[in-house]
């Protein structure tokens, strides 16, 4: 009996790490910080804050998105080990980041 309880042990151990690694939504204050930071550089160079809005070339391509119209998205997939970390954070039109799927 005393050695299944050892086991035991191990196993939650491993399922509080993999919980750990399994952040892959962006904070409030991470996506914020990334669309003042992206919004800036677009009303500075005249197209629009969403980076795919940005090299089209519809009514879209100047538009500046409400914070509340666009959505994170990782840079990197994070099923291909990209970090939920705001360097690996870019804000998306809400219809480009439906476009490019469950990443
Ligand atoms: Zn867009």
């Amino acid at each position: 009996m005393k050695e299944k309880k050892g086991i035991y042990e191990y196993i939650l151990d491993g399922c509080q790490n993999t919980k750990l690694l399994n952040v892959r939504v962006f904070d409030e204050p991470t996506k914020k910080a990334v669309y003042a930071r992206q919004t800036a550089l677009a009303r500075e160079t005249g197209v629009s804050n969403c980076p795919l809005c940005a090299v089209g070339h519809d009514a879209n391509h100047t538009r500046i998105w409400d914070l509340k119209d666009m959505d994170a998205d990782h840079v990197t997939a994070w099923s291909k080990g990209g970090a939920t970390d705001i360097e690996n954070c870019q804000m998306l039109c809400r219809t480009h980041n439906r476009a490019k799927g469950n990443r």
